[in-house]
């Protein structure tokens, strides 16, 4: 709920699903027993957000395999993870499982620490932070910020280097993204 349900950064909720009613009312006692409740302002703005998700998502798909193709492409640009692309190892069973994508991509930015961190302060419309899934476009680089309290031996072993950079792509006009990813990559 905190991410692509919601939408607006401006949440943090999550839910529980199941089919199966014993369950489903153990999880009500338990809730009702603990107070586990979300505020009703909070409540509202998921309602409020929730009505859009359809709309953001294709828009978060579209802006996103734009952006991972772009980067793809770009010299400055060693690796794009992204399963809509057909270079993912993994791009056949995405297809086979999803009917789509979310605005989620990660790349490997030739060079390091230095180059990705400059790289993301540059950026102009990108916001340098640690959320994902909302309608605005934010950045970050996950050695140093999400990521950081994984031991650099098991960062590694997961392939979170330290010039891995995650982008979580918003609903902003594609082009004002691509022209400000482009006038960062200038720069270093
Ligand atoms: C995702 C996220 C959290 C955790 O929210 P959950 O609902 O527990 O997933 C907290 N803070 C920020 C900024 C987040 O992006």
């Amino acid at each position: 709920m905190s991410k692509y349900i919601n939408g607006h950064s401006d949440v943090i909720m999550g839910a529980i699903m199941t089919n199966r009613s014993d369950l489903a009312e153990q999880l009500r006692f338990f809730q009702n027993a603990l107070g586990d409740v979300p505020s009703p302002f909070d409540c509202f703005l998921v309602n409020r957000g929730v009505k859009t998700l359809g709309v953001r998502m294709e828009c978060h798909q579209k802006n996103g395999l734009e952006i991972a193709k772009y980067l793809e492409s770009h010299p400055k640009v060693v690796k794009v993870y992204h399963p809509g692309l057909v270079s993912h190892p993994q791009h056949e069973l995405h297809k086979k499982q999803c009917s789509g994508s979310s605005g989620m991509i990660s790349f490997e930015i030739k060079g390091g620490k230095k180059e990705a961190s400059e790289f993301v302060a540059n950026l102009k419309i990108f916001t340098l932070a640690e959320s994902l899934g909302g309608i605005e476009s934010l950045i970050e680089i996950p050695s140093l910020m999400t990521h950081t309290s994984v031991p650099e031996e098991q960062r590694k072993h997961l392939g979170i280097s330290d010039s891995l950079v995650r982008v979580s792509v918003g609903i902003e006009s594609v082009k004002d993204l691509i022209a400000d990813l482009d006038q960062s990559f200038s720069k270093i």
